[in-house]
């Protein structure tokens, strides 16, 4: 399945401000402030390719890497007609931080070719990845930069890049992640944004004190983020009443039978002729009487215009910054939790790191032992940034922040970056 999640209207502009507020806290040195403002390289590619009716046309394509003071610039490559300079470079930097709060070893980076991947056949998409991959193949490497899937790309995408790669510079899985497990791709990376979101979900309720049962979940999208994580919540117990794809969605009171859903959108079906619940529309969505919001879809979906009709109490950002600045401030006023992006959806990551150490070591692990260390290393997450937004009193992206810049900025200081 080519996922459709996460797609960000937050700027450049916008996410260094959420750098800028964290730096302020840690009275981060100016000259750290000014290197972390840039990002460290930007390439602009151009895509040709000859479509299947003998046209030709070239794509824009980009390959951003924030800061690699971690280690090499990890993140994923979109294909979507917004996938511009400007949102590449934003995701690149929410990858800093993301792999930095997880602990990682790697920096930030993402790819991105502005095409729309729905509209174009597979040959067409092969050739695309390719000539992209050939273009940006002389900036990446298993040490210097590992792409992985993202909006519009899946695993056959990565299939394609660690071919082309392979072509120039021999044979190397680990040049990307996120692949096929038949060609070295690590079991349970798939659902991993998903199951992440899910122990984040399931760690808060602790928290709180809330069983699954009482808890009722609302997913918006139902790309490889959202169908993950509602069938994982489900299976955890929660109460899925509400989710959405890009055009429609169903609602139950009392919960969908999400393994049935399932079947029945394998099976080619609608989520609009899905016999349970009543269909609803994605704004309806957004504002369900549910305890938790999802938003596992596109950016920018919970804005000034519609935040006050919000009645979860608790949101997980499964998405890119799909809360506006504005909307965000809102929110928190009104005392909604949010878990943050850069926490709530670095499942992904965290096993795309563990295929690359597999690969690394021409090593397989099993599920098991997959599921147990992304457990260890979110739930870990989660317990740092709670305890801090606890002992700062303040939200969690503010205390997620101030723990990713402060590695980020350690990393730098010792190495001594001038
Ligand atoms: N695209 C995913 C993300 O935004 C995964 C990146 C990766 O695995 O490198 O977190």
């Amino acid at each position: 399945m080519v996922s459709t999640a996460q797609k960000p209207t937050m700027s450049y502009d916008e996410a260094i401000q959420l750098f800028e507020l964290a730096a302020d806290d840690l009275e981060l040195e100016e000259e750290l402030r000014l290197l972390l403002r840039m990002p460290h390289r930007e390439l602009h590619v151009e895509v040709p390719i000859r479509m299947d009716d003998g046209s030709v046309n070239v794509y824009p394509g980009y390959r951003v890497q924030h800061n690699g003071a971690r280690g090499p610039y990890k993140g994923g490559v979109r294909f979507h007609p917004e996938a511009d300079l400007d949102e590449v470079r934003t995701l690149a930097s929410l990858m800093t931080w993301k792999c930095a709060l997880m602990d990682l070893p790697f920096g930030g980076a993402k790819g991105g070719v502005q095409c729309d991947p729905t509209t174009m056949s597979t040959n067409e998409l092969k050739n695309v990845t390719r000539r992209y991959t050939q273009n940006i193949a002389h900036i990446i490497g298993i040490n210097r930069d590992i792409p992985a899937p993202d909006m519009g790309t899946n695993a056959h995408t990565m299939a394609w890049m660690m071919d082309a790669y392979g072509q120039i510079e021999g044979h190397t899985p680990g040049i990307v992640t996120g692949k096929p497990v038949a060609l070295g791709g690590s079991v349970g990376r798939e659902s991993a944004t998903g199951r992440g979101v899910v122990f984040v979900l399931q760690a808060l309720c602790r928290d709180l004190g809330r069983e699954p049962e009482e808890v009722s979940i609302a997913v918006q999208g139902y790309g490889n983020v959202g169908s993950w994580t509602a069938t994982l919540a489900a299976e955890a117990g929660f109460k899925v009443v509400g989710i959405t794809d890009v055009t429609c969605g169903v609602y139950a009171e009392n919960g969908l039978d999400i393994h049935s859903l399932r079947d029945h959108l394998d099976q080619g079906g609608m989520l609009s002729d899905f016999q349970e619940g009543v269909e609803l529309t994605n704004a309806d969505l957004l504002t369900l009487d549910c305890d938790v919001l999802i938003p596992a879809a596109i950016g920018g979906v919970i804005t000034d215009d519609n935040c006050d009709a919000v009645r979860a109490d608790i949101i997980l950002e499964a998405a890119n910054r799909p809360i506006t600045g504005q909307a965000d401030e809102s929110l928190r006023e009104r005392g909604t939790i949010i878990v943050p992006d850069i926490l709530a959806n670095a499942g992904g990551v965290i096993v795309s790191y563990f295929e690359w150490t597999q690969n690394i070591q021409q090593f397989r692990w099993d599920e098991k032992r997959v599921t147990h260390e992304l457990a260890r290393i979110i739930e870990g997450a989660y317990e740092a940034v709670s305890a801090l937004a606890r002992e700062k009193r303040c939200p969690m992206r503010r205390s997620a922040y101030l723990i990713a810049v402060e590695k980020v900025a350690e990393a730098i200081r010792l190495r001594g970056f001038v």
